[in-house]
């Protein structure tokens, strides 16, 4: 019987959260180790779920596990309000690509032609047609592309809600590290500093963060750390119309505007292992966006955040059952772990199933 079952989450990221509860959902009794659930990559993340205006050269495959990504979430907000009777909001305003100067909006053509070959059309836009889109905007931008369909939501809430319904299906949180994991085959260990768990299976979700101590991969994957920050502000409510993502110099910068002028300003994007957000760093970043939205120049900065995003070798996420096949690991969602992790958390779901 499914109920007796026992299943470790090691990491209570996005990715170990929605994996936890689709488990303890599921009848799994459920145990969540993370020091600070929410706080890695997952508390940097802008929220969008948005891949069409991110389509990228050489990227097919990821576009196509990711565009499934909308469908899952709207699956996971019912689950979820099941449990908590909470609306998790879902905001499908699409977004509008621009680019600053001339060779930025050559990118924006190269990102159409990208595009229409995977079937996504984006809607040419302009100024003069529909100023509204350009609210804030700077005015030497007169057109760019809406990519309709894209979808934002808040990792807050997703992190506030996702902990509620877990502690509503009995999950239990151990607030610390688990420094190793092992096993016999017929069960899983896991071992913190100060105590020692059992179960049936294990789903190691530590983002970019290192493996614990015995984790035996087939070395098939290795994740980087992609250092990146987020600026949040309080400047003009844009909430109504399409997020805003625009080349600028060669370089991406995003806003996400939410309702009553909350602005999530993004990204950097560096190889880099030192934790902090650097003045150059947050320097460019703000410059790019001043160009792109001037109307954030009495904007108040409220925070910036940063985490590292975990990077595989092809940039592809993936999820592989280690050594004696009762231990798993989930990762490598890079910049999309938000996007991807309800189905992430139904591969979880699915490997816990197959073993017990
Ligand atoms: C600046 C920035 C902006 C982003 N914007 C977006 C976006 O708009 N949309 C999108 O889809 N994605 C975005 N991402 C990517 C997304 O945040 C990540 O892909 C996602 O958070 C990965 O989730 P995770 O749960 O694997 O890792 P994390 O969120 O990093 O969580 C890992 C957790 O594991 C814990 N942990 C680590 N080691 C151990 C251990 N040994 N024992 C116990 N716990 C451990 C950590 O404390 C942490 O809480 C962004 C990332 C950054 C940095």
């Amino acid at each position: 019987m499914k109920s007796a079952k026992h299943a470790l989450v090691v990491g209570g990221g996005v990715i170990g959260l929605t994996s936890a509860f689709q488990l303890a959902r599921h009848g799994w009794r459920v145990t969540l180790f993370d020091p600070r659930p929410g706080g890695g990559a997952t508390w940097a993340a802008a929220g969008m779920i948005a891949p069409s205006a991110e389509i990228g050269a050489g990227e097919a495959a990821n576009y196509g596990l990711q565009s499934g990504a909308l469908d899952a979430w709207r699956g996971f907000a019912n689950d979820l309000r099941k449990v908590t009777q909470k609306e998790l909001s879902i905001v499908e305003i699409g977004t509008l690509l621009l680019g600053w100067d001339g060779s930025d909006r050559r990118m924006v053509e190269q990102f159409a032609q990208i595009a229409a070959d995977l079937g996504v059309v984006p809607r040419r836009v302009s100024l003069d047609e529909e100023p509204g889109m350009f609210d804030g905007v700077s005015p030497r931008i007169s057109d760019g592309l809406l990519v309709e369909g894209d979808a934002w939501l808040d990792p807050d809430q997703v992190v506030a809600y996702v902990s509620e319904a877990n502690e509503a299906l009995g999950v239990s949180i151990v607030k610390e590290v688990v420094v190793s994991v092992g096993g016999d085959g017929t069960r899983v260990e896991a071992t913190t500093p100060s105590d020692s768990f059992v179960g049936d299976i294990g789903v190691i979700a530590t983002g970019a963060g290192a493996l614990p101590t015995g984790a035996v991969t087939s070395g098939k994957h290795v994740v980087r750390p992609i250092h990146g920050i987020t600026v949040r502000v309080r400047g003009i409510d844009r909430s109504a119309q399409p997020m805003i993502r625009s080349f600028v110099r060669g370089s991406t910068v995003y806003m996400v505007s939410r309702p009553g002028g909350y602005d999530v300003l993004g990204a950097s994007s560096e190889e880099r292992h030192e934790a902090g957000a650097q003045v150059g760093e947050v320097q460019r970043l703000l410059r790019d966006a001043l160009d792109v939205v001037p109307a954030l120049e009495t904007a108040v900065i409220l925070e910036t955040r940063e985490g590292n995003r975990p990077a595989s070798d092809d940039l592809r996420p993936f999820f592989e059952v280690l050594g004696d096949g009762r231990w798993s690991w989930s990762s490598g969602h890079f910049r999309h772990g938000v996007t991807l992790a309800p189905i992430a958390a139904n591969e979880a779901l699915r490997f816990a199933e197959r073993v017990a």
